[in-house]
């Protein structure tokens, strides 16, 4: 499972304003969709209203065919995986930030997933600011390991569905690449909604959805919208 569908989607954060206007796209399951567009498009509403942060104004959006408003918190938040712009930690160990939302992952799974994210040698670090009893500092980490964090969290959580938020922004290049190898790890397979600025980043999508001023102004594959222009 893991189909979503926006059915002529509207929304307004403040009724004087739409911000979302008939978006209307498929990601059959285990696909990846990229949504690109300027800043203010409305590509991070589009996420929110996925992740039920908000309802839609009109339209609907469906998963596997069952409109959200009929599935619990519960099943909802099993069933998508956020990795956000900017990743809040816990102040604990890196290993204990990665497992703290699966409390039924075994040993094994745990270590699987921070391969994938290739953070094994975090895994007993603290973050910055804190410090272990034996003396040892917290690591400042950088907005490329906060995310690989994210999504070693993701990735031991295994939900069908994966919101990728702006998940390259601001890296160099070899943190970009390690984000970039952790990020396939995590989307194969899985239906993934993933937000970027730059085409770049997003080479592992199928198809890919422009939004200007909260419309659907192209959509299609990579090839498509080049020979678009
Ligand atoms: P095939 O198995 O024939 O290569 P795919 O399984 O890749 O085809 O895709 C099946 C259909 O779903 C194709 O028409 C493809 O364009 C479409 N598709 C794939 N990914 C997406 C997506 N993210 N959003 C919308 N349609 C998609
Ligand atoms: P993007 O992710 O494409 O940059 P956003 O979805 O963040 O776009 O924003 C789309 C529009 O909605 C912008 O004009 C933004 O100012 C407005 N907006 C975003 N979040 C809120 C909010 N919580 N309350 C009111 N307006 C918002």
């Amino acid at each position: 499972g893991g189909t979503v569908q926006f059915d002529a989607v509207s929304f307004a954060y403040d009724a004087q304003r739409p911000i979302l206007q008939g978006v209307s796209f498929e990601i059959p399951a285990g696909h990846t969709l990229a949504i690109v567009g300027p800043s203010g498009a409305g590509k991070s509403t589009l996420a929110r209203l996925l992740f039920r942060f908000y309802d839609v104004g009109g339209g609907a959006i469906r998963i596997d065919g069952q409109d959200l408003r009929e599935l619990t918190q519960h099943s909802l938040r099993r069933a998508i995986g956020v990795v956000p712009q900017d990743t809040v930690l816990f102040n604990d160990s890196i290993g204990y930030n990665i497992a703290y939302g699966s409390p039924g992952a075994s040993e094994e799974q745990i270590w699987a997933a921070l391969r994938a994210a290739q953070l094994e040698d975090f895994v007993r670090r603290l973050p910055d600011g804190l410090q272990t009893q034996v003396g040892e500092r917290g690591l400042k980490l950088s907005g490329g390991e906060k995310q690989r964090i994210a999504i070693a969290r993701v990735l031991l959580k295994n939900p069908p569905i994966l919101i990728l938020d702006e998940a390259t922004s601001s890296l160099d290049t070899h943190a970009e690449r390690l984000i970039l190898e952790a990020l396939n790890a995590v989307s194969a397979r899985r239906t993934t909604l993933a937000i970027a600025h730059r085409l770049s980043t997003i080479v592992h999508a199928e198809r890919i959805l422009v939004l200007d001023q909260g419309r659907v102004v192209e959509q299609g594959t990579h090839a498509q919208l080049l020979a678009a222009g």
